[in-house]
């Protein structure tokens, strides 16, 4: 979904930077790309490219930012730089919380509410529509994107997706199956007509 997003925005004429985790996809055309290995080098390659854009030059520039990796929500506490043996571990794998990196953007770095505009996703299997209506709220977003990973065709390892828009007021958008191309036009869409 994200490199969709990239690509979408990209095409609709939109100054994008990907901060991508480790996938064997190709970067979109037009898109400024940046690659990240852990949770800890996204927060730092997301804050960095905001607060490049947001220079005393284009102050008030409206941007978003959207969050669509699925980041893990712990790392062990400990990494080994070679493979271990058997007898070197104990079958209890330590482990120490991830930042959640869209919550830190929104309490940290947001310029004005007007500028930056937040997006998330929500991946859910069960309440897919309370826990994301949840979430946004908590996080401080202008709408989250809540998909149920449970359903046929949407989600992970498909090019479709079912997907409804909730906004913090509890509104709902609901939207039929369809390409990850058109839910990014779609969500683009969304973000312009708030970013006015
Ligand atoms: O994992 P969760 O369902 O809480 O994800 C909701 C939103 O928060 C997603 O947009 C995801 O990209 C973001 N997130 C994050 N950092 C985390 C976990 C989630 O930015 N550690």
């Amino acid at each position: 979904m994200g490199f969709a997003i990239a690509a979408a925005a990209a095409r609709r004429g939109h100054d994008v930077t990907l901060v991508a985790g480790p996938v064997a996809l190709k970067t979109p055309k037009g898109v400024r790309r940046v690659d990240v290995v852990s949770a800890r080098e996204m927060l730092e390659a997301v804050a960095d490219s905001l607060s490049d854009a947001t220079g005393v030059s284009r102050p008030r520039v409206p941007m978003a930012f959207i969050s669509t990796a699925a980041v893990a929500d712990w790392r062990p506490a400990k990494c080994a730089t070679s493979k271990l043996k058997k007898h070197q571990m104990s079958g209890t794998l330590k482990l120490v919380r991830n930042p959640d990196i869209l919550k830190e953007i929104g309490q940290g770095l947001r310029p004005s509410p007007s500028t930056l505009l937040l997006v998330g996703f929500a991946a859910e299997t069960d309440n897919v529509l309370s826990e994301a209506s949840r979430k946004c709220r908590e996080k401080g977003l202008s709408f989250i994107v809540a998909n149920d990973v449970t359903e046929k065709g949407s989600g992970f390892g498909t090019d479709t997706n079912r997907v409804t828009f909730v906004f913090p007021d509890g509104t709902l958008k609901r939207h039929p199956l369809m390409s990850k191309r058109r839910v990014a036009g779609a969500i683009l869409r969304e973000v312009e007509a708030r970013a006015q």
